[in-house]
């Protein structure tokens, strides 16, 4: 069987890995960047303690592995009459099964409001986050500055937990150039809530928290554009030194052509009990790129790693494939030191006891993340 796997983050990777040495199974992974790319979150990343698998060559990782290519293309084309896809480089790839772990947005994302890549600092882009370090710093270095305005625009996990961490993160890293320093910090979010996606209960928690932290919150509030330091809303606008896009990002640009080929939900694409796109039962979706109810995090994009090599494997062997069964992951956020969401199982555990429980979705992950290395 001849497998084709379209793209280079965890489930992409995880997949190939399931698949080492399986006899009959001939694997071509196709990833536009030859580094594996993850994200970490940004309260991790702000303090250093997420694995670094940036510099991680995907090449490396399958370099002994007979039955795994590893090529550096961009998918642009599919056409499952043929089985085959086509890359940037006019190059066809031929399948039996094909693998969609393509993510949600583009190795380089692109934005549906104007200005976000001149004049916002990204938390989708590894070279924005690190410019964004960098800019913190240069602000903090200059003495005759009193305060720093940050906006982030964004009230999901990243821009709540980046708006909480941003002021202690500079109060430890540069306590001996933060006197007679403030930080003031916006959060703008374009729903009633922030944590959108989460129940009430939690929403509400994070909101009592970030208050708190002196944040100022904007709800209801729609980004229209962002020009040099300035935020423009619907009805209103904001000034800051520092402006930190963590809102959306537009869907995969090879999904989005393939709306007929591949239902779509929200931008994801809609599986069926085996993972198959819809109609289509050579394509497995799997990871961000598909609507399943738990996409969006690593631990389901690794469960689904795991399911798929299972699947090819049954299907290499010609048994029946065991039925898909969406696991819930544990969500945990920091909200500042000593302060951490930690939701299990739709239980969430707040403030102190969410902060000690912290590290047990952390590490699992990390380790998870390690083994690829
Ligand atoms: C800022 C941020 C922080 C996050 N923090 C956390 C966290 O703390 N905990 C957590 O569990 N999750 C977190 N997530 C979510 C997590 O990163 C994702 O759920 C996970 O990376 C999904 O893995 P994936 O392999 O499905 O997709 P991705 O990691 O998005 O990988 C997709 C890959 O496919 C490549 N690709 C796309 N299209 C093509 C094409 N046409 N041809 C070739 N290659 C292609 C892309 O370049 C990319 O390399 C965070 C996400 C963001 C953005």
């Amino acid at each position: 069987m001849k497998v084709v796997i379209i793209g280079g983050g965890i489930a992409a990777v995880k997949t190939a890995m399931g698949l080492r040495g399986i006899e009959n199974c001939q694997v071509e992974l196709i990833s536009d960047s030859p580094e594996v790319h993850s994200y970490s979150s940004l309260s991790q990343e702000l303090y250093h303690r997420a694995p670094n698998l940036r510099e991680l060559s995907i090449s490396d990782i399958f370099a002994d592995d007979k039955n795994i290519d590893v090529v550096i293309d961009s998918v642009v084309a599919i056409n499952n009459q043929v089985k085959a896809v086509k890359g940037s480089s006019g190059n066809i790839y031929r399948y039996d099964t094909l693998i969609l772990a393509s993510g949600f947005g583009d190795g380089s994302p692109k934005y549906s409001v104007p200005g976000v890549e001149y004049f916002a600092y990204s938390v989708y882009s590894e070279k924005s986050l690190s410019e964004l370090k960098i800019k913190l710093s240069c602000l903090i270095d200059d003495r005759s500055r009193k305060k720093i305005r940050v906006i982030v625009v964004g009230g999901g996990l990243s821009g709540v937990e980046f708006a909480s961490n941003v002021s202690n993160f500079a109060r430890t890293n540069f306590a001996d150039k933060f006197e007679n320093k403030t930080i003031e910090v916006e959060l703008i979010e374009s729903t009633n809530k922030v944590l959108p996606k989460l129940n009430d209960e939690i929403s509400d928690k994070a909101l009592k928290r970030l208050n708190s932290l002196g944040v100022r919150i904007y709800l209801h509030s729609k980004v229209k554009q962002i020009s040099d330091h300035t935020v423009k809303l619907t009805n209103d606008e904001r000034v800051a030194d520092l402006i930190v896009w963590a809102g959306n990002i537009n869907q995969n640009t090879l999904v989005s052509r393939y709306e007929n080929l591949l239902k779509q939900k929200d931008g994801k694409v809609l599986v069926d009990k085996y993972m198959s796109a819809v109609n289509a039962p050579e394509i497995i979706v799997i990871g961000d790129a598909a609507a399943t109810p738990y996409s969006g995090v690593i631990q389901t994009a690794i469960y689904d790693a795991e399911y798929a090599s299972e699947l090819i494997k049954s299907r290499v062997n010609k048994k029946s494939p065991k039925e898909y069964v969406p696991r819930q992951p544990e969500i945990v956020a920091t909200l500042g030191k000593g302060w951490s969401l930690y939701i299990s199982k739709n239980k969430a555990h707040s403030g102190k006891k969410g902060w000690r429980r912290r590290h047990k979705p952390e590490n699992k992950i990390n380790k998870r993340l390690r083994s690829l290395a």
